[in-house]
């Protein structure tokens, strides 16, 4: 389905009517009738023609920290979800998803236990961005990153994400996020990275490696099989090489699975040349075999780390008591 951009420029409308659409988006309109700046003829027909949205929302739950998760559906009656996180100072980081469910089946995510789901469209996309946006104003706030850390593969879906990235950060479609505050997470799809490497907006690439040694990751991540560790790494470099960016490495901490001494120093031995910045994450729980590092685990190997040079940051989980953290996004009702 082509979006109204297109369905007004093949009725001959001037430019700025598309424009005026996507202003009354930003600013709550939830359907054509409400976008009063166009002519109301016009409006009637679009309302038969073109939906305003591409997602709508049917769901909302707001957690005790300030985080929204909204389930959203498509037109085609899927359902996929959104999780805007609040932090200090009126700044809102959106997690977006890039399919509706996700192939690859880590052991630990929800939404890998969803299993295959479709690629989302640009529009898709990008329209939780201009969802997001409108919400972060009525709390007085600002949208001012976007992660794609929520449902799905983004690399795999790659022109879709690339596309969204280039409305997000578009000024006239209103989101207007600089590059560097968009994050695309990959599972390590390494054909992906080298596509990301080429794209000209300087978005940021984060890698979700958890594990250090192909054992580990095999039985954690059936992806590694195909694309193991030292493959991974390689991409990661020739990706910095080439756009001088660092890459952003994702650690999930389970107990007694990839929390040890000996993973720590592995880890640290594979990042050692100053082109990555590690991410510790804490496990949020699943219907997964796993448990978290205890935090006496987690500062020991955040320690180990520090001591052979390399600097971590440790992520807290957010908004977990409305299951919109990391991994726990998935939706059992994907009927239409
Ligand atoms: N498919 C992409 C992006 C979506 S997942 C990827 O895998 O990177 C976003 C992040 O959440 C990834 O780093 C993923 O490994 C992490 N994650 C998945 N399940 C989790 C869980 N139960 N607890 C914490 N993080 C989890
Ligand atoms: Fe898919 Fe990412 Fe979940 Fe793995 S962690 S199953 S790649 S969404």
């Amino acid at each position: 389905m082509s979006g109204f951009a297109e369905v007004l420029a093949a009725w001959g409308e001037p430019a700025y009517r598309a424009e005026q659409a996507r202003q009354a988006k930003l600013h709550g309109a939830a359907g054509w009738d409400e976008v009063t700046t166009l002519p109301k003829a016009l409006r009637a027909r679009l309302a038969d023609e073109v939906p305003l949205w591409s997602v709508v929302p049917d769901a909302r739950a707001e957690s005790r920290d300030g985080t929204v998760k909204w389930r959203l559906r498509t037109h085609d009656g899927l359902a996929i979800e959104a999780v805007l996180i609040a932090h200090a100072r009126g700044r809102r980081t959106l997690c977006v998803s890039s399919q509706a469910g996700c192939a690859l089946g880590c052991r630990f995510c929800a939404t890998g236990m969803m299993g295959p789901g479709r690629d989302l469209t640009v529009d898709e996309i990008a329209d939780q961005a201009v969802l997001a946006h409108h919400e972060a104003g009525t709390q007085a706030a600002r949208l001012a990153n976007v992660v794609f850390m929520g449902m799905g593969e983004p690399l795999q879906n790659l022109d879709a994400v690339l596309g969204a990235a280039e409305v997000m950060h578009d000024p006239r479609a209103g989101v207007g996020l600089s590059a560097r505050n968009i994050a695309v997470s990959t599972v390590g799809w390494v054909p992906g990275i080298a596509r990301m490497a080429e794209f000209p907006l300087p978005i940021r690439l984060a890698v979700s490696l958890h594990a250090a040694d192909d054992d580990t990751r095999d039985r954690i991540m059936p992806v590694n099989k195909r694309y193991p560790v030292a493959n991974l790494l390689a991409a990661c470099r020739r990706y910095s090489d080439t756009t001088g960016r660092r890459v952003f490495i994702e650690y999930l901490l389970l107990d007694g699975v990839n929390d040890g001494p000996a993973d720590a120093k592995r880890l640290a031995g594979l990042l050692r040349d100053g082109r990555f910045h590690v991410n510790l994450i804490e496990y949020n729980p699943t219907a997964g075999p796993f448990r978290g590092s205890p935090p006496e685990r987690r500062e020991r190997f955040a320690s180990a780390l520090a001591a052979s040079g390399i600097v971590a940051s440790v992520r807290r989980s957010r908004g977990a008591d409305i299951a919109a953290a990391c991994g726990q996004l998935a939706t059992r009702d994907a009927g239409g």
